[in-house]
């Protein structure tokens, strides 16, 4: 299918882009297309106007600010799996960049793109969660301001931006400490997961648990994280029997229901599978990482 009509603009600077955003109250930001476009085509969105920041060099940049890395919106995913920068920083994506999608996706989609996007079956916006990253976006009229990403994420493809925002960078915390896993299950090689595991553990030297992270990817309307519940297991030894124990807790916690792809059921299943082998192996590596 063909998308409906609409106008095109391509801004070659952010205050162009966000006079365009503010200009019409149908208008949509294009970023990689890759989601917009298919959405379009088959009818489940129909923008009046498209801004098209392809061509605003600032967004494309990438810095290292020593205790953080900022990303422009437009980083496509092929640089976040393949930039050494990015890998030192959070070496967790690349890890899930490799499962999201196909090469061609992957060239053109990117970071800004797949958050505002705010597909809970999509691995980026797990990260941002797990990493807590901030979200800088601008209007005309508002200026900037700065979304955590537990603030960002709203509900099934909605965020906390307003239609005349514009996210502009991504703020992501260096992971300084111990080690990280993601882990998924989709039907075929590429397809948007049915469920996502991430986890960040590091370790006391007696092996008890100094820090602990996870967040869930397909088992509700935005991705899934609960600090209470993490604090509750900082101190304890870390065992199989603990990563079993937290993989039960959390599928217990979550509310994921029944779709056309699967069962709540089976994506509690896969939640808790995939969070106990994450932690098992995130904790495997924070241990071969501090020679112990
Ligand atoms: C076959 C296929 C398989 C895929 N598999 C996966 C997968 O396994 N995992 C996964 O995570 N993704 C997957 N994707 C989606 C892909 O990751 C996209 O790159 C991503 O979701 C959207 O990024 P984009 O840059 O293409 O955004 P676009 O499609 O251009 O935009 C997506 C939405 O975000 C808005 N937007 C974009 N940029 C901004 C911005 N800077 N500020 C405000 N709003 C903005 C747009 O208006 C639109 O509503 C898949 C896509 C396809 C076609």
């Amino acid at each position: 299918m063909k998308p409906p009509v609409f106008e095109y603009v391509r801004p070659a600077s952010l205050a162009e882009a966000l006079d365009a955003l503010a200009s019409s109250e149908d208008a949509k930001v294009l970023a990689g297309g890759q989601s917009l476009i298919p959405m379009m085509n088959m009818r489940l969105a129909r923008p009046g106007l498209l801004v098209d920041i392809n061509h605003i060099p600032e967004l494309t940049e990438i810095h290292d600010n020593g205790d953080t890395l900022h990303l422009g919106a437009l980083v496509r995913h092929y640089q976040l799996e393949t930039d050494a920068r990015i890998k030192a920083a959070f070496p967790l994506i690349p890890e899930a960049e490799r499962l999201i999608g196909h090469p061609a996706i992957r060239t053109r989609g990117t970071i800004g793109g797949s958050l505002s996007h705010a597909d809970p079956a999509a691995e980026l916006p797990v990260l941002a969660m797990l990493g807590e990253w901030n979200m800088t976006v601008h209007s005309r009229d508002g200026g900037a301001r700065t979304i955590p990403a537990e603030e960002f994420f709203m509900s099934y493809l909605m965020t906390t931006m307003g239609p005349d925002e514009l996210l502009t960078r991504i703020t992501v915390p260096k992971q300084l400490a111990g080690a990280s896993h993601i882990r998924e299950f989709a039907v075929r090689s590429g397809d948007f997961a049915l469920a996502i595991a991430a986890a960040m553990v590091s370790l006391n030297g007696d092996g008890s648990i100094a820090t602990v992270r996870f967040a869930l990817g397909g088992v509700g309307d935005v991705p899934w994280r609960n600090r209470e519940l993490e604090s509750s297991f900082v101190g304890t030894m870390g065992s199989d029997a603990l990563w079993r124990d937290i993989g039960r807790q959390a599928a217990l916690a979550i509310d994921p229901v029944d779709d056309m792809h699967a069962s709540a059921a089976h994506r509690r299943q896969l939640a808790e599978t995939l969070l106990t082998e994450s932690l098992h192996r995130a904790a495997e590596m924070a241990r071969e990482r501090s020679g112990r």
